[in-house]
């Protein structure tokens, strides 16, 4: 039978590490703030929003959201975005995307400090991710990998591991945190030739990919690690993600469910982030 990696267990070990950092920085009088905008009202932006409240709120991190109209100018919203990043009390910001339609992104990535940017926006972070800069913030998700990764003693030195995407926001800094880490990667996507066989022969198989169940029983090496990504719905209506659980848990070594699973540690990454940021922006680090 295989290992379920819980990411309540994770989140569990992780909540103990930002008590402690968030009690360093409240000694020295430091109350860790997170901005969260949020253009709009998407039920998707909103869920999320109350699962980061939930963790920010109970590690002591603040968190104010400024809620913007749907139909904000491009104007009105980097002036809203502006007074946010250069707030002293503010030590993280959360842009909630997509956007709508009549705005542009671009103009505030450049403009968010880099050192409050807890959600990778800036082209500083990209870069500090892609030449393995660990000062910079990478993408949570990405980074939540990682965490579930190293939470269950997963050794990547080495290690063959098959990332399925090659998206900005998953696939491509995942497998440069995973370079980092010394491991051998496969970046998979749309166009790659025999899928299924690359993804055998990885020792370590992460699916980011966002097409439901799309990883059967006969994508997986026996005992392999499966970590899953995806966030689906499937013919049922149910959250499902890109691996076929039910086929593929027997074959795997260790497993990540969805839900409960990666997306159960992205908030805590996020947490994270803001105690790092506070800790940069106080020159405590
Ligand atoms: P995306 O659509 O931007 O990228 C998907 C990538 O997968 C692309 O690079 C594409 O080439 C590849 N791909 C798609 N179908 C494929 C196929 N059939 N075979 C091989 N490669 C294929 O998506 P994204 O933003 O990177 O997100 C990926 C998944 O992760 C989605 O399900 C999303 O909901 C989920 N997600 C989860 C979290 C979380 O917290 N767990 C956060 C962000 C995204």
């Amino acid at each position: 039978m295989s290992i379920i990696m819980k990411g309540s267990e994770v989140a569990a070990a992780m909540k103990e590490e930002l008590l402690r950092g968030v009690g360093v920085l409240v000694q020295r009088g430091i109350a860790p703030q997170v901005g969260i905008v949020r253009v709009g009202g998407r039920p998707d932006d909103l869920a999320y929003e109350r699962g980061a409240r939930k963790k920010m709120e109970a590690v002591g991190i603040r968190c104010v959201v400024t809620e913007l109209p749907e139909d904000i100018s491009q104007v009105e919203f980097q002036q809203a975005f502006a007074a946010v990043n250069d707030d002293p009390a503010t030590h993280g910001i959360l842009l909630f995307r997509p956007l709508p339609k009549q705005l542009d992104e671009e103009p505030v990535r450049s403009m968010v400090n880099p050192w409050k940017d807890i959600d990778c926006m800036s082209p500083v972070n990209v870069a500090k991710v892609f030449s393995g800069d660990e000062s910079g913030f990478a993408p949570c998700t990405p980074e939540a990998v990682m965490e579930v990764l190293a939470h269950y003693g997963i050794a990547l030195k080495g290690k063959r591991v098959t990332v399925i995407g090659r998206s900005m926001v998953v696939g491509k800094p995942l497998a440069m945190l995973l370079l980092k880490q010394h491991a051998t990667v496969t970046i998979c996507h749309t166009r790659t030739v025999d899928l299924a066989g690359t993804c055998r022969s990885a020792e370590i198989l992460i699916a980011a990919a966002g097409k439901a169940k799309m990883i059967a029983a006969d994508f997986v090496a026996p005992g392999a690690v499966v970590v899953d990504v995806g966030i689906n719905v499937d013919e049922a209506g149910n959250l499902c993600g890109d691996v076929d659980f039910d086929a593929v848990a027997p074959t795997a070594g260790s497993i990540t469910p969805v839900p409960g699973g990666v997306g159960a540690v992205t908030s805590s990454v996020l947490a994270k982030h803001v105690v790092r940021a506070a800790g940069y922006l106080n020159g405590l680090i």
